[in-house]
């Protein structure tokens, strides 16, 4: 009794402090925003680590910048700096880690407001980032801070990250940071991804995607004799053909456990990103006629994503069998296939502890039912699983998905204030005991 009076006046004392911490939510917000971390080509990843150094030094954590030296797209103009900071409780415990990425994606078109002003009006905060995904980085900030000041003499530790490049694929950022052991499970045993997942959802994980290119070949022939040559874009014609008749109706027929949203993710889907044969596109002012050619080659870039009930070797062979039998069945077919890239599908248990802890302070915080949710679209878990070999990791965070990459995109403070009592009560639940 005496245990439990102390824990749900700790609850209230966080939440209350938190409350009394909205302006400070709001500042570290807009002064995130306010640095644009465009990637590409990946700039002001130093500055921002500097800013969120100072910041987290201040509340007690020791910081570590760490360059993704050798990473894709790394370079001396363009560095890949992350940080990682880490904060030691009083005694042994587990550690809880919070992992943000500081990447934004390009501004586009459409902005009624300044994409790096920060602007807070009507209860929101708008600016690329907003909502993906610097607002989930500052409530993970204040929701430590609370809970620091409220419960300093905690077990295990808390650790907070800022990771380059999620937006293109996160090897300078989470992947690199795996192979260097920091989310190796002895060290780190909770994590918390805050992506724009909605303040009342659990992402468990997201599907998988392998990404290829394929050419078909032909032979040159002047275009007035199409019967000298042998035309690369009808092969592909051929290969597009296969794909409607056999290949998407096989991937509409598979359907996921996974609790993916929106719910057309729940098959299996395939994306055909472009397509080019022939002769390279003129400039738009270009003013000659095309040369008379038959073209001998004709590439498609494809962007298949799957379901944790298929493997990527599956994935894979099914279309090459496809391609195959093209090449058995149709006169003078031959393809290359260069595969770009594969990412697995992660999947966290649902009785995984931060799953269920963060379930309970859900609960708790906002009195509602917790809806358990996958991503369609990757996210850094798949490092954190496949690399640091850490299961036990989960995206929850403030903010309205659809709003991502957009124009005027935002994040509601009141969201933010909410997802920060659950991160804290969530800290309270694995560490105060
Ligand atoms: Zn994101």
């Amino acid at each position: 009794m005496e245990q439990t009076g102390k824990q749900d006046d700790l609850s209230a004392r966080l939440s209350a402090r938190i409350d009394d911490m909205r302006d400070a939510l709001v500042a570290v917000t807009q002064d995130l925003i306010r640095i644009p971390t465009l990637n590409p080509p990946g700039e002001n990843y130093a500055a921002i680590c500097e800013y969120l150094e100072q910041r987290l030094k201040a509340s007690g954590f020791e910081t570590r910048l760490i360059r993704a030296e050798g990473a894709p797209g790394d370079s001396d103009r363009y560095p890949r700096w992350n940080i990682v900071a880490r904060r030691e409780g009083k005694r042994p415990g587990d550690c809880v880690h919070f992992n943000s990425h500081t990447d934004v994606v390009e501004v586009g078109h459409g902005w009624t407001c300044d994409p790096f002003g920060a602007e807070l009006r009507d209860g929101r905060i708008y600016g690329r980032g907003a909502c993906d995904m610097k607002g989930g980085l500052a409530t993970s900030i204040i929701a430590a801070e609370a809970f620091l000041a409220e419960c300093p003499d905690f077990a295990g530790a808390i650790e907070i990250s800022g990771t380059a490049d999620e937006e293109s694929g996160g090897y300078g950022g989470v992947a690199y940071l795996a192979e260097q052991g920091f989310f190796d499970p002895a060290r780190v045993q909770h994590v918390i991804i805050p992506e724009p997942l909605n303040k009342d959802r659990i992402c468990l994980g997201h599907r998988g995607g392998w990404w290829a290119e394929i050419e078909t070949k032909g032979e040159i022939a002047h275009g007035s004799m199409p019967f000298l040559g042998d035309c690369a874009v009808r092969h592909m014609g051929a290969v597009l053909d296969a794909f409607e008749e056999t290949l998407f109706p096989a991937m509409a027929a598979r359907w996921t456990e996974m609790p993916v949203v929106p719910d057309g993710a729940r098959q299996s889907t395939m994306n055909i990103n472009s397509i080019h044969g022939g002769q390279p596109e003129q400039p738009a002012d270009y003013t000659g006629l095309p040369a008379h050619c038959v073209p001998d080659s004709c590439r498609i870039v494809i962007d298949r994503r799957f379901l944790i009930e298929e493997n990527v070797d599956g994935v894979r062979a099914e279309i090459t069998n496809l391609l195959d039998g093209l090449k058995s069945s149709r006169p003078d077919f031959d393809y290359e296939l260069r595969e770009i890239n594969r990412v697995i599908p992660s999947m966290t248990d649902r009785d995984a502890p931060i799953v269920t802890t963060v379930d309970a302070a859900i609960r708790s915080v906002m009195g509602t039912e917790p809806a358990y949710v996958a991503s369609p679209g990757s996210y850094d878990q798949k490092h954190i699983d496949r690399i640091g070999k850490l299961k036990n990791c989960i995206a929850y965070g403030p903010g309205v998905l659809e709003l991502a990459h957009k124009p005027d995109e935002w994040i509601g403070v009141g969201d933010m204030v909410d997802s920060a009592k659950v991160m804290a009560r969530t800290l309270q639940s694995l560490l105060a005991q």
